[in-house]
Order: structure tokens, then sequence, then C-alpha cells
């Protein structure tokens, strides 16, 4: 799955939403997140971030992003 981080935090673009094919996004407290679930993977998102938040859960201390990206998405 990719993870949105911290970078995201009141950010007001949406590039991301427009152009995940299966509309995984979902707005947490004051950023964007990523159902782990629902996230297929593409990868599409993540050179459309403007901010750079958007990250593959590969790469090394996310897990916390990861955790905070599922409670916010799954609230909904
Ligand atoms: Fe959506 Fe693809 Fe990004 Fe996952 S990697 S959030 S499916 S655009």
């Amino acid at each position: 799955t990719y993870v949105v981080t911290d970078a995201c935090i009141r950010c007001k673009y949406m590039d991301c939403v427009e152009v995940c094919p299966v509309d995984c996004f979902y707005e947490g407290e004051n950023m964007l997140v990523i159902n782990p679930n629902e996230c297929i993977d593409c990868g599409v998102c993540e050179p459309e971030c403007p901010a750079e938040a958007i990250l593959p859960d590969t790469e090394n201390g996310l897990e916390k992003w990861l955790e905070l990206n599922r409670s916010y998405s799954e609230s909904w």
C-alpha cells in the first residue's frame, strides 16, 4: 500500500484524489489518508503529490503513518 505522511498536513492540493483509480483517499483530521485495504499499489498518486507526501509503505520508518492512514480511513 501507499501511505500519506506529514508533508500532507494542511495541503490544499487534491491531485492525488483525482488520479486514484479506486478512490481510496479519505479525509483525516488535517490531512488526506489512504485506506490500506483499498489501495491497489498502482503508484499513480505518488508523482502527482506536489508535497511529496505519498510514499510506498516499503520505505523504512512509516509504521506510525501507516497506522494513522488505517485508523483515519476506517473511521468513515
Ligand atoms: Fe490510489 Fe494507486 Fe495511490 Fe493506491 S497507489 S492510493 S490505488 S493511486
